[in-house]
């Protein structure tokens, strides 16, 4: 099974955009009472059942089911035929809200995310299904809006079928992201001959094993310094304020800027990368734990995590090449030619220097030699270090 998310921005007409404007606050409402609901039960068994009332405007009763997805989703059923609003609403996008909450729920009790927010707004919703004739040439049938206009930037993907779409809203507008899928099963690819390693670091963006040294893309910090300089001058208008509206657009324009200007930039480093082997070998990174450290704010600017989880395996898949994360403990403490442990450097050391046999290279670009042979010896292109010792 493989799927395709494809991006277009589309053009609602007047009616059209109200509504997907009532969506996204329909949305917005229900996502934020199931969280209410949840958070309340979890309260309410914080503390002994006979003091909550002291301290608690709300009281439930004990034998109160914990609301899980399928408690919500019966209520909002039966919620959603007495109010007005809701009625409106495709109850399948609505489900589909309860369904994120949920998730964002399970990512907390699986340590990958933090407690659920309440949402100021929200900028997507979801049909989950689509009937399989729902495209026709620059645009698209979709439930309870009809015919939607698309600027079809580039043609669908043959012998696909539409399975779900999610609309989004931007500063420069909505745009809808299509899923397509094929039953067709394509095989992983298997490993080639020739080897690429790369390092992930701080000090530029990656390093390769032949030798490149990729930095971070310094163009994102002309627009980023201009976005700090707009969110300062947005303190001092009225919130709410004509003025203020216009500002936080332009935010919000440019902001958008940078995720497309970065995206596109991250392609075409993955598709460059792509080209020069048919094997990828990449550390086996926490970009999380990245985020979380002393290089939160660069790594979250450049989106580390983004290209190497998904973009550059993504590439690598697309154009056939085979794609490995390799162990990265001390990748960068070993000597590539001879394999002697050179000791824990500095972070500003770049150059490593052996002591025992006297090779001489860039820091990163050992490092992603290393990842190279690491990878080689996984697919058994390489010898076992033990192996080699023997022979
Ligand atoms: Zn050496």
């Amino acid at each position: 099974m493989i799927n395709y998310n494809y991006e277009f921005k589309v053009e609602l007409t007047q009616e059209q955009t109200s509504k997907a404007d009532l969506y996204l606050e329909g949305c917005r409402k229900v996502y934020n009472y199931a969280l209410r609901e949840r958070k309340d039960w979890l309260n309410s068994r914080k503390c002994a059942v006979n003091s909550c009332s002291l301290y608690q405007e709300y009281i439930i009763p004990t034998d109160t089911p914990y609301p899980n997805y399928n408690y919500q989703a019966k209520n909002l059923t039966q919620y959603r035929k007495r109010s007005e609003e809701l009625k409106q609403i495709h109850s399948q996008v609505l489900q589909q809200t309860l369904k994120t909450l949920d998730r964002a729920f399970e990512d907390m009790r699986k340590h990958e995310k933090g407690f659920p927010r309440f949402k100021k707004r929200m900028r997507s919703f979801l049909f989950p299904q689509l009937s399989p004739d729902c495209l026709g040439c620059e645009r698209i049938k979709l439930p309870s809006f009809g015919w939607v206009k698309i600027i079809q930037s580039r043609p669908f993907p043959e012998g696909f079928i539409p399975k779900q779409c999610r609309i989004v809203k931007k500063a420069s507008g909505y745009y809808v992201i299509i899923t397509f899928q094929s039953d067709v099963s394509v095989p992983d690819p298997l490993h080639g001959k020739t080897s690429l390693g790369i390092d992930a670091n701080i000090s530029n963006f990656l390093a390769t094993s032949q030798g490149d040294i990729v930095d971070a893309p310094k163009f994102l910090d002309q627009y980023l310094s201009k976005i700090k300089l707009l969110q300062r001058r947005l303190k001092h208008k009225v919130k709410g304020s004509k003025n203020w509206q216009k500002l936080q657009r332009k935010i919000g324009l440019l902001h958008e800027k940078v995720t497309n200007t970065r995206k596109d930039w991250h392609f075409k480093l993955a598709h460059f990368l792509c080209r020069k082997a048919e094997n990828i070998f990449i550390e086996d990174i926490n970009f999380k734990a990245w985020g979380r450290g002393i290089f939160r704010k660069k790594s979250l600017d450049y989106s580390c995590g983004q290209f190497f989880n998904q973009i550059l395996p993504y590439v690598a898949w697309k154009t056939g090449r085979f794609f490995l994360k390799v162990d990265k403990d001390f990748s960068s403490q070993e000597c590539p030619r001879c394999h002697n442990r050179t000791g824990k450097k500095l972070l500003s050391e770049r150059t490593h220097k052996c002591p025992h046999c006297g090779y001489i290279v860039a820091r990163d670009v050992a490092s992603s030699i290393i990842i190279q042979q690491r990878g080689e010896r996984a697919v058994g292109l390489r010898a076992t270090r033990s192996s080699q010792s023997l022979g």
